[in-house]
């Protein structure tokens, strides 16, 4: 992409309403856009990031079967009712409108009940499981407060996955199995070291529910955690009994601020119970399906990654992440410059190399400061000075590490970097 096309520009002010540094970052870079408190469009580049985010968590579901699907965000009030979640006493974030026929209809917030209720279709007998569906979908929550940027949206991609089990031992392999998918997602993401599976309120079946907590500064929730033990407790359990089975003392928890990335629900047979969604087991007796609930928040992690991966100059993305893996930036009038960096992105691009090369007629000031602050991982910085030496520069954005290669190397540079972020990545 050629930066001179791309219509998003960086911009120093932010709406005087915006409060997180996330979206700050975001929106003076030109990701995101401010609709209003708890809603943002995503522009091209923050889009990009949005999808490579979703192609890692689609990767690690896929590969403890989940098929991917996509489900409505209009929702009928009957199945709610029968769970007891219309209620606004119990569910307190509902976003409601009404059809012309008068009958109400809800914005999804979670989609436990429609999935409950379409499976009714597809299974009704134990040979019909287990299955294990996910979506990628824009959640509606009528929060409180939406003061964390893209952190907390009132409007939000999450990927829900929900799976169905004809048994108990079946079901709690499937959910034990989702804890090492998801820590391979925040690995992916660069996060797996300060990411835990954290014990956590809910839950039907059993008495906690499992929270992944990512340690963020900004994080709206409160844990106690041992880095070493990666034992974590979110404050709302922390009691002695919890900390006896968890074999530790509160003296090695140490209190730590953090933001829920990611949370899976036992609901046991209780949710297929409410929902009637039973099966004929081998016996040919009718018994509820068994139910887990697994959330990743998408665009939280945008924010979360952001929080983390950010310095006084802008953001520092992982390259797992990253709009484009390499930033060129040609720096000089004389054509020179101009020359190599035209042919340089060519041939990155024919390799298929994704690459934003800033070919606007601005300062060499103003073009180190955007790209600082987009964020892009590596640097390809093409000046006239280098080129009359025979060499480029590469700067690195998280560390801020130069070197100059010799031109006639920079290629294989580059190819060089990918397969070491390669093979830092997805089979790590
Ligand atoms: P929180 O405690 O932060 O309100 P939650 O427990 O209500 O979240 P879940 O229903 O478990 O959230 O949703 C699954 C995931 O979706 C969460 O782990 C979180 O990462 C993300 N998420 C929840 N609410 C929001 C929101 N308002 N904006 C962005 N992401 C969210
Ligand atoms: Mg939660």
């Amino acid at each position: 992409m050629r930066q001179s096309k791309l219509f998003t520009k960086t911009r120093k002010e932010v709406p005087a309403d915006e409060v997180a540094k996330n979206a700050m970052l975001l929106i003076r870079a030109g990701y995101i856009a401010k609709e209003m408190a708890g809603a943002y469009s995503y522009l091209p580049l923050g889009l990009k990031v949005v999808e490579k985010i979703k192609q890692i968590v689609r990767e690690e579901m896929d590969a403890i079967d989940g098929q991917e699907l996509i489900m409505t965000s209009l929702q009928r009030k009957e199945l709610w009712e029968k769970t007891g979640r219309w209620d606004e006493s119990v569910v307190d974030v509902w976003f409601k409108s009404e059809l012309r026929s008068g009958a109400a209809v809800g914005f999804g917030w979670s989609h436990e009940e429609p999935i409950g209720e379409m499976m009714k279709n597809y299974i009704s007998s134990y040979k019909d499981m287990p299955v294990s569906v996910y979506q990628f979908q824009t959640k509606f929550r009528n929060e409180v407060r939406a003061k964390s940027g893209v952190m907390r949206g009132r409007e939000f991609v999450m990927k829900d996955m929900y799976s169905f089990c004809a048994d108990e031992d079946s079901h709690l392999a499937y959910y034990e199995s989702v804890k090492p998918a998801y820590m391979k997602v925040y690995k992916r993401l660069g996060i797996g070291e300060d990411t835990f599976v954290t014990f956590a309120a809910g839950g039907a079946f059993t008495k906690f529910s499992h929270e992944f907590q990512t340690i963020c500064n900004t994080g709206e929730d409160v844990v106690y955690l041992n880095k070493e033990k990666r034992v974590a407790i979110n404050e709302e359990v922390l009691n002695d009994e919890i900390l006896e089975s968890l074999g530790v003392t509160r003296k090695e928890l140490t209190k730590t601020n953090t933001a829920e990335v990611g949370n899976i629900f036992n609901f046991g047979q209780q949710k297929a119970s409410e929902l009637g969604l039973a099966f004929k087991d081998k016996q040919g007796k009718k018994v509820p399906v068994w139910i887990g609930s697994y959330g990743i928040g998408v665009t939280r992690l945008v924010g979360v990654l952001v929080e983390k991966f950010s310095d006084d100059k802008g953001i520092c993305w992982p390259s797992s992440v990253s709009p484009f893996a390499f930033h060129i930036l040609e720096i000089g009038k004389s054509n020179e410059a101009g020359r190599f960096a035209s042919e340089l992105y060519t041939s990155l691009s024919e390799r298929g190399i994704e690459v934003l090369w800033d070919d606007r007629d601005r300062s060499a000031g103003e073009k180190f400061a955007d790209a600082d602050l987009i964020g892009i991982p590596y640097q390809i910085i093409i000046s006239d000075r280098g080129l009359s030496g025979g060499e480029v520069e590469l700067k690195e954005r998280l560390t801020g590490k130069t070197s100059f290669i010799n031109e006639a190397d920079i290629i294989n540079t580059v190819l060089k970097i990918l397969k070491n972020n390669g093979n830092a990545g997805k089979n790590s």
